[in-house]
């Protein structure tokens, strides 16, 4: 201890605080450094001493996520350690600076929180796996030291690299094109290198990627509770392990089979995606939303974000984003040769995608315009096939080829406004008002209620599910029940020419409402499960 409280009234806060930790309390240590500022290096020491000599069955102090090393303050032992000051925290533990004393040199130590080593045998296997990764030895890789336990302490020591993680960098100020591609083909190279040595990363992201002062890339945080070789009992698992925004389809769908050295491709080109457009391809504010997106959805396309990014490097980013496994590259030693390619002006050996490709592409990056889009177009072909047949009047044709018109331009608007964060919700809302006037317009003109058409609000109903909110599920159901109102007054007051050949009695009426109202309480429930799940799983990832 090198520096005693002297004031009275400090040592006897200290004392009340130690004993209340040695007691199994949780006693607040950042209001105890408010009152008593002074404690901080004296508490720290404490604390250093405390991880060398437990007490049983007391809480560990990195558990309770209270190790903090004060700035500024005296170093800490640790073992063979001394640790200097801490350099970041995430999801898996605490990284600080420290000095190997029996070599003095700088190294960075990972402590693990205890939680992710639950288990003997995740600590047999977190153990064996980062002693395969620290037999790697790759200019670009971060090199591991040591791997441990420290008085029930898991930690490990790797190199330190004096820098910031890529993250730290994109938040500071975006990359331009061509630093982009030089990191990740360095960063391809070390993934090839950890690949041929059966350890597939599963993490791969920006703040696993360190850069020294020269934005020399480091590759991290392999061979932790993650590494695993093909076949080993974690692939058979299927558990969902990574970052959402960053994961391969197949590890956000947890088929722990498929999980292989394509995951880590995939997550290189969200990467290059993230440097090249400043933001990931997927990141939804609820992780399991974000999930979703992996599963089923394209990516904007990184040209939209910044125009600037040429043509060749979107296609190489977006095969590396394909949904299947298959369509990325074979190998990340073949990715890291189409950026050398690309560097040099080469042409390219990925190829553009054709028309049908582009189309299909094009219907997951807007599915909610894609889908009105196919049902006014089987609406508009049976439509005009009667008129050819003469079954509707040119009149009712014009009619509805307007109003289809009118249907498809807005959808067309909407959709644009949907891509603006401020304006996609109120877009949303407006967009289904939309959709249930002209349905009514076109039922107006059609048989009303007596018309088949009329299934077209069950329809708006399920499809407003797919918003996954259930508020405006029943905003929907409610301006499809007004919607068949105006119809049903229609029916009988005002167009009474069309009972002529349908049943007027209202029971017809009563049981297409009923059903509405049924078919909303089902998808309402089913969103209500989904945004449980999304919540519950939010927390856990
Ligand atoms: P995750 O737990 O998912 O890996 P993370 O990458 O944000 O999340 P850590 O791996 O704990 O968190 O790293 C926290 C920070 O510590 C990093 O962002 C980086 O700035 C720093 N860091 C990690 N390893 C080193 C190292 N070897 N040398 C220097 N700084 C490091
Ligand atoms: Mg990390």
């Amino acid at each position: 201890m090198q520096e005693q409280p002297e004031d009275e009234g400090e040592f006897r806060a200290l004392d009340d605080y130690l004993q209340r930790l040695q007691a199994g309390e949780s006693p607040d240590r950042r209001a105890l450094l408010e009152k008593h500022p002074d404690l901080a290096s004296a508490l720290a020491c404490l604390e250093a001493l405390d991880r060398l000599a437990p007490p049983a069955g007391a809480v560990t102090l990195l558990q309770s996520g209270d190790l903090q090393m004060p700035a500024g303050g005296p170093p800490c032992d640790f073992g063979a350690y001394e640790l200097l000051a801490e350099v970041g925290r995430g999801g898996m533990g605490v990284v600080y600076k420290a000095r190997q004393k029996s070599l003095d040199r700088l190294v960075a130590v990972k402590m693990i929180l205890s939680s992710h080593l639950a288990s003997a045998d995740h600590v047999r296997r977190f153990q064996a796996e980062a002693k395969a990764a620290a037999r790697l030895s790759h200019p670009n890789i971060v090199h591991i030291h040591e791997v441990g336990q420290f008085h029930g302490q898991h930690y490990f020591v790797m190199e330190h690299v004096e820098g910031m993680s890529l993250a730290q960098r994109l938040a500071i100020a975006p990359l331009d094109v061509d630093s982009a591609v030089r990191i990740l083909a360095k960063v391809a190279r070390a993934v090839a290198h950890l690949h041929r040595h059966q350890i597939v990363h599963r993490d791969l992201k920006p703040s696993n990627i360190l850069l020294d002062s020269n934005d020399e890339p480091y590759v991290t945080d392999f061979g932790l509770a993650k590494v695993f070789a093909p076949g080993s009992e974690m692939t058979a698992t299927g558990v969902i392990a990574g970052t959402p925004s960053y994961m391969a389809p197949e590890q956000a769908a947890g088929r722990g089979a498929e999980i292989g050295p394509a995951c880590d491709i995939y997550s290189l080109g969200a990467i290059l995606y993230e440097m090249l457009t400043g933001r990931p391809p997927f990141a939804e504010e609820n992780p399991l939303d974000t999930l979703m997106q992996v599963l089923s959805r394209e990516p904007t396309l990184p040209r939209r974000l910044n125009s600037r990014i040429p043509r060749g490097l979107e296609l190489i980013c977006l095969k590396c984003l394909a949904k299947s496994p298959q369509d990325r590259y074979p190998s990340a030693d073949e990715l890291a040769d189409e950026l050398d390619r690309y560097c040099r002006g080469e042409a390219l050996a990925v190829k553009p995608p054709n028309l049908i490709q582009r189309l299909w592409s094009w219907t997951r990056r807007e599915p909610a315009l894609a889908s009105r889009l196919a049902a006014l177009a089987v609406f508009y072909v049976v439509e005009l096939v009667n008129f050819v047949l003469g079954a509707v009047p040119a009149s009712f044709h014009a009619q509805i080829t307007a109003i289809t018109a009118a249907w498809i331009l807005s959808s067309f608007a909407l959709q644009q406004c949907l891509r603006f964060q401020r304006w996609s919700i109120p877009a949303r809302f407006f967009w289904g008002v939309l959709d249930s006037a002209f349905l009514l317009a076109a039922l107006l003109i059609a048989d009303g209620a007596a018309s088949p058409l009329v299934v077209g609000y069950p329809l708006l109903i399920v499809g407003s599910g797919l918003w996954f909110r259930v508020r405006f599920v029943w905003f929907m159901t409610a301006l499809s029940l007004a919607s068949y109102g105006v119809l049903v007054v229609e029916f009988y007051y005002w167009s009474p020419e069309l009972q002529r050949n349908f049943d007027r009695a209202p029971d017809r009426h009563v049981v297409f409402i009923v059903a509405m109202l049924v078919t909303a309480a089902v998808v309402a429930y089913l969103v209500d499960r989904v945004r449980a799940l999304s919540s519950y799983f939010g927390q856990r990832l």
